[in-house]
């Protein structure tokens, strides 16, 4: 599906970092493959959140600088295929997002779906798998954290939380985050929102942070805040400094010196 001058699906920065997080971004773009005719969607539609998380892979580049840790991205509209569903979740491929119809989701065959899905999600997915597999044989210990943005409004409501930390199974990091979040003046954190995590609405926390029993979260963070360099650059610092602080709560120090020495299987 994707043609030569289509950019892979992926892009990985810091891929020896030497920070124990794995940062993911799965809808850091908006791009659509020329194959797909821009989905029937104007420019205007292309920019909107429907279309991606945005502000999310700047903060998300900003932590990675920061922390020294690798980040993977994908820069295909999750109006495509998103990255963050299961492959039969009906929603992989939305047909509306928010009142918007998308013309060029409507009537597509199970193979439409599957060709879709194996360009974009399945190479995205196993790169990733790739990074954190290697990071294991290399005897560093990992925790995956995937960033994300959320509209101010949704259905016309309006949603308070500056921050979401979303956490399904595995809340040890989860729980440290939200206390060091709290400490902030002001920040209105949403514990489990914008939305509630479970094994089945969302795929790279319970599939590569729970699947390999490592500390995983998602973080949410209001797009309103970070639609420019600013609030990008104060947003990056937040979230560095707050998933540096929480590293030693949950002992990863420790845990990584052991493991370094060999003396930890
Ligand atoms: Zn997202």
């Amino acid at each position: 599906m994707l043609a030569a001058d289509d950019p892979i699906p992926y892009r990985v920065r810091r891929v020896e970092g030497s920070s124990p997080y794995v940062l993911v971004c799965e809808h850091a773009g908006n791009r659509i493959p020329k194959a797909l005719d821009n989905l029937g969607l104007g420019d205007y539609d292309l920019s909107r959140h429907i279309a991606w998380d945005i502000g999310a892979e700047a903060v998300a580049d900003g932590v990675s600088e920061i922390l020294d840790a690798t980040l993977v991205t994908q820069p295909y509209s999750r109006l495509v295929v998103d990255c963050n569903r299961w492959a039969n979740d009906p929603e992989i491929v939305p047909t509306q997002c928010d009142g918007t119809a998308i013309a060029g989701n409507r009537e597509l065959s199970s193979c439409d779906v599957a060709n879709r899905i194996d360009a974009i999600h399945k190479p995205f997915h196993e790169r990733l798998a790739g990074e954190l597999d290697r990071k294991k044989q290399a005897g560093r210990p990992k925790a995956l954290v995937t960033i994300h943005s959320f509209t101010p409004e949704m259905s016309g409501s309006k949603r308070p939380w500056q921050v979401g930390v979303i956490y399904n199974r595995e809340g040890r990091l989860a729980e440290s985050l939200i206390d060091l979040f709290a400490r902030e003046e002001g920040l209105v954190v949403g514990d489990n929102e914008p939305f509630r995590m479970s094994d089945d609405n969302v795929y790279t926390v319970p599939s590569h942070g729970e699947g390999r029993g490592i500390p995983t979260v998602e973080l949410e963070i209001r797009q309103d805040l970070i639609g420019d360099g600013k609030g990008q650059e104060y947003w990056a610092h937040l979230l560095g400094g707050v998933l540096r602080q929480a590293l030693e709560t949950l002992d990863m120090g420790r845990v990584r010196h052991h493991l370094s020495s060999g003396s930890l299987a």
